[in-house]
């Protein structure tokens, strides 16, 4: 129980990493509003932490719409009667050769993952500011935020988009005691995966599944990371064994990207 009593938010909590980060930092002792834009696999999500006994909420926003993460965070608040931590989660991926790139993909997937976590930044920092609290801002990057892989080229660089708001965020916000960190996973067996391994088999040809595992082949210690896996680091990030770390986006990837 390293966060017993505090307040969490977890944007992108319906289904995925974000859904187990939740759970997590309920069984760690938070009480925990689940934000996504999919109401009804939201509602499911929060029905299933309550019948397991957790203090959960829930708000339907697009983290992508600065104005519904600062009301998200506002009900976190509210339903909560604080607010400590928030996990910038939400993201999307979209594969294609970066010579085919439409507008359309990259404007999507710079709305969710950079202004979707520049929103929650925002919208963090002026409520740990406003009540004077020495919150926690952590985010999703990716490994795909430390090196640029084929076919991920636009994804990529929303990653490393995480990584720079992290750093800058961070050493804006020291002075007020609030940390910003973020944690980069490597192939995680998730929907966001079976969709991009879809695309991956229109575009190429690759067999269903098959470029997952091709992936896969490439970690060393063998085996896909599960959301769970995620979760105990990011339920480090946010509890108090971290406290003295900020500005750092961490690789928790089976060893594939060395830095
Ligand atoms: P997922 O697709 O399984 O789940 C993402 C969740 O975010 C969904 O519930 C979706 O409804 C929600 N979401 C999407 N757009 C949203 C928006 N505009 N507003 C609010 N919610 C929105 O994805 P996942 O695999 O659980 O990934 C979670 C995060 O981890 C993402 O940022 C992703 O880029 C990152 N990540 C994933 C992997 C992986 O291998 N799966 C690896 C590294 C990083």
């Amino acid at each position: 129980m390293t966060i017993e009593g505090k307040s969490a938010l977890v944007t992108g909590a319906a289904r995925g990493i974000g859904l187990a980060v939740a759970e997590r930092l309920a069984a760690d002792g938070a009480a925990v509003s689940l934000v996504d834009v999919t109401p009804e696999a939201l509602d499911t999500a929060r029905e299933a932490l309550l019948s397991a006994g957790h203090r959960v909420t829930s708000f339907v926003a697009d983290v992508s719409k600065r104005e519904e993460v600062f009301a998200a965070v506002d009900h976190a608040e509210r339903e909560l009667g604080g607010f400590d931590i928030v996990i910038n989660n939400a993201g999307v991926a979209r594969i294609s050769a970066i010579t085919d790139i439409t507008e359309e993909d990259v404007e999507l997937m710079h709305d969710v993952n950079v202004k979707g976590v520049l929103w929650g930044i925002q919208a963090a920092a002026e409520k740990f500011r406003a009540n004077g609290t020495k919150g926690k801002i952590i985010s999703a990057a990716s490994i795909a935020g430390h090196e640029g892989f084929p076919m991920f080229g636009a994804y990529c660089a929303t990653k490393f988009a995480v990584r720079a708001l992290t750093q800058a965020a961070a050493k804006e916000l020291a002075p007020h005691g609030i940390t910003v960190n973020a944690y980069c996973p490597g192939i995680v067996g998730t929907a966001m995966w079976d969709e991009a391994d879809a695309q991956f088999a229109e575009l190429t040809g690759a067999k269903t599944g098959e470029t997952f595992e091709s992936f896969v082949s490439t970690i060393p210690l063998g085996r896909a990371q599960t959301p769970e896996d995620v979760a105990q680091l990011v339920s480090y990030l946010a509890g108090p064994y971290s406290d003295y770390m900020t500005a750092q986006s961490l690789i928790m990837d089976g060893g594939m990207v060395c830095r």
